[in-house]
């Protein structure tokens, strides 16, 4: 692979690794894809430190390493990063809100519950809230949210993706349900507010993974299959970032975005062979 001095220089200094789940390791399906089992093993061996990575906030990170573990990659609990892992330790670290309200799944809940936030029922008096991928809506408590959104509540979501894809066809994710709440409260002064995401890509997923790497920014690399969370996690905050073509982006789609990865690559086997190229492991 043609590598550029600087590119190389920069892959040669990386030591910790960011690396999304679905589209970079393995496909819904549950196929591990092109060289992520050997590439998992590489960083083992190497004593590497990795996290990888999900916006979906609505499984416990537990599923993920069951899943992981079925197509041969052993990743244990502490280096899953969901979104919703991520919006509870920022919330637990720099906010001083306990009580989120929220509007996710039980994996939710316990993501908060971890880090020593309090879920709170809408008559218990809570003091956020916090919306993610809620496979459990009803509209009980959609009305919930949304009228403690119109009190004006601090209000943050996991991820706003809109939709998620399914064997079916696409289904409203988080962006979607956020979008139901500003509707019905569009009557607000400046219209029905969108919540503050905690998810990738913003700089709360990142310090989140950062800090279970133990590495800064530039001895970190993302590796990822979409450019608007993946990519942008890195592009916005100055950390390397190699896209794969294995999951949401093609060529078209790259070509067509504002979004430029620092390395393009077919698959996470490719981006192997170019950290082994650039003398970044073994
Ligand atoms: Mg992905």
């Amino acid at each position: 692979m043609e590598l550029s001095p600087t590119l190389e220089a920069r892959l040669a200094r990386i030591r910790g690794y960011l690396i999304d789940m679905d589209g970079t390791l393995y496909i819904s399906g549950g196929v591990a894809l092109p060289g992520a089992v050997e590439f998992v093993r590489a960083l083992d061996a190497a004593g590497r430190p990795r996290v990888v990575l999900t916006n979906n906030s609505s499984k416990r990170g537990a599923v993920y390493v069951e899943r992981l573990a079925k197509l041969g990659l052993s990743v244990d609990r502490a280096h899953v990063l969901t979104s919703g892992d991520a919006a509870a330790a920022w919330l637990a670290r720099n906010s001083p809100l306990r009580r989120p309200y929220v509007l996710g799944t039980a994996a939710l809940r316990a993501a908060c519950t971890r880090v020593g936030l309090k879920p709170t029922a809408y008559a218990d008096d809570p003091d956020c809230v916090l919306l993610g991928y809620d496979l459990e809506l009803t509209y009980r408590r959609l009305s919930e949210a949304s009228l403690l959104v119109a009190r004006g509540l601090p209000y943050f979501a996991t991820h706003l993706d809109r939709t998620c894809i399914d064997a079916e066809g696409l289904l409203p994710d988080a962006g979607a349900i956020a979008a139901a709440i500003a509707t019905t409260n569009s009557f607000m002064p400046g219209g029905g507010p969108m919540p503050t995401v905690l998810g990738k890509p913003t700089a709360a997923m990142l310090d989140a993974g950062l800090a279970l790497l133990g590495c800064t920014r530039d001895e970190t690399l993302i590796i990822g299959d979409q450019l608007d969370t993946d990519m942008t996690l890195g592009a916005q905050h100055g950390v390397l970032c190699a896209l794969v073509l294995t999951g949401e982006t093609d060529r078209a789609k790259l070509a067509a975005s504002a979004v430029r990865p620092d390395l393009v690559a077919r698959d996470v086997g490719e981006v192997f062979a170019a950290l082994r190229q650039a003398g970044a492991l073994p």
